[in-house]
């Protein structure tokens, strides 16, 4: 087999056969399919597409490029989530606690930010001694024993992927629903899940900001997946905001603490949360019903269960056994801390999420480039919401900042984000649209 004369045929709108696909993913995996064949065929695929036999071939192909975790030492449903990336998303802390609660066993391979979106590793950092690459026997043991484990990829997985997405990435071709799916796939099958839920977000801070568009990258991963023997479902969210009233990294782990004690809880992450867990309940077998997972996750919260694991979890990583009793004394903060008010009192019609997510990104809180350090303690809180009133008492946000150069620039990146106007003006979108 040649791999241009693979490319040639998707060039001609032909569908690959599964031997051709794992042919040239094994010449990604081992070099022996040249920078410019990966490249052609990429932009092959993104004009040509693929159907979802070989969509499945890709990503079956792209997840035995590595190595592939075993949990099979686990006697519970080995179940995930994955976002397709927000701002103000700290789902992932209070989801994977909540779910272990229920009996669910979650080895929760996180990334680390990504333009205006916020990343789960970057934000577990910022908790002293947290140990987010540890060894496979530790991983292990925390997953059987805690029932959960957020932690960022280790060992080799899917890197066929690593080297498909970094030419991806420079030759225009990212933007495929079709390479999308086989590589967020590849990596979730490689981690050894047995169920999955996907968050798809659409809206203003999402990575597909047209509802369309994601629904469409919803139905080919879940087709997909099921397709590859991993139980899917997925829900399609609203990101035409900040999910929490927080952004930053060191600030959203504290509003995750806040959440599972129930000291403060923003109302749309409640419900995504709560919605993503009860699907993950549902399709493993550990609830009868969406409806009876829901209830199940809202118990796993208001009994402090899930600060309880949340808590061990964070103690095993070698993070402070404390941490949950008094998180201020752990997580750093922003010397400057400064509220931004409208100019008049008015109602928030509408909110630019992905500009609130660079003016975190303008404080130091994400990255500019992938080899920048991020800042642990800068970012917003309070943030005001579609529909709340702002005026002189109530800000649109407050700035967490160690300069005053810092402040100003985050506040006009933050104050050209947000839209005023009157109750007709609001546009408001379901917080779970779609399932
Ligand atoms: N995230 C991934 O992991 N892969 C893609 O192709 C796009 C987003």
């Amino acid at each position: 087999m040649l791999p241009q004369e693979i490319v040639r045929k998707k060039r001609e709108g032909e569908v690959l056969t599964a031997e051709e696909i794992q042919f040239f993913v094994k010449g990604i995996t081992d070099n022996s399919v040249t920078e410019g064949q990966v490249a052609a065929l990429a932009m092959a695929v993104f004009f040509k597409g693929l159907s979802v036999d070989e969509r499945v071939a890709l990503t079956l192909g792209m997840r035995d490029s590595g190595d592939v975790l075993d949990w099979s030492g686990i006697d519970a449903p080995i179940v995930d989530k994955h976002s397709t990336g927000g701002v103000g998303d700290n789902v992932s802390l209070m989801l994977a606690p909540a779910l272990a609660a229920n009996g669910a066993a979650v080895p929760m391979i996180s990334g680390r930010g990504l333009g205006h979106t916020g990343g789960t590793l970057d934000k577990l950092e910022t908790i002293p001694g947290y140990t987010a690459k540890p060894s496979n026997e530790l991983f292990n043991k925390v997953v059987k024993e805690v029932g959960c484990a957020i932690i960022g990829q280790t060992g080799d997985l899917a890197p066929a992927d690593k080297r498909f997405y970094g030419i991806r990435d420079v030759t225009a071709t990212v933007e495929s629903i079709d390479l999308i799916t086989a590589s967020i796939l590849s990596k979730k099958l490689a981690a050894g899940l047995e169920t999955l839920v996907l968050d798809v977000k659409w809206g203003t801070g999402a990575f597909m900001a047209n509802y369309e568009d994601a629904k469409a990258l919803a139905e080919s991963l879940v087709l997909v997946a099921n397709g590859a023997g991993l139980k899917t479902t997925a829900l399609l969210t609203d990101m035409n905001e900040s999910l929490a009233s927080a952004a930053g990294n060191a600030i959203e782990v504290q509003n995750a603490v806040d959440f599972l004690k129930g000291t403060h809880i923003d109302n749309r992450l409640w419900d995504v949360t709560v919605a993503i867990g009860a699907e993950g309940l549902a399709t493993s077998g550990l609830a009868d019903s969406v409806d009876d997972g829901k209830k199940k996750m809202e118990d796993a919260f208001t009994s402090g269960k899930a600060a309880e694991i949340f808590g061990k979890m964070v103690g095993e990583l070698g993070g402070p056994n404390d941490f949950m009793e008094k998180p201020e004394a752990y997580l750093a903060k922003a010397p400057i801390q400064r509220p931004v008010y409208a100019e008049e009192a008015s109602l928030v019609a509408g909110v630019d999420a992905r500009a609130v997510g660079l003016a975190v990104v303008e404080l130091g809180g994400g990255r500019r480039a992938a080899a920048d350090e991020i800042d642990p303690a800068v970012g917003l809180t309070d943030i005001a919401g579609v529909g709340t009133s702002v005026d002189s008492e109530t800000p649109i946000a407050i700035i967490h900042a160690h300069t005053e150069d810092q402040v100003e620039r985050a506040e006009k990146v933050l104050r050209d984000a947000y839209t005023f106007g009157s109750a007709g003006d609001v546009k408001e979108f379901a917080t779970v649209r779609d399932r």
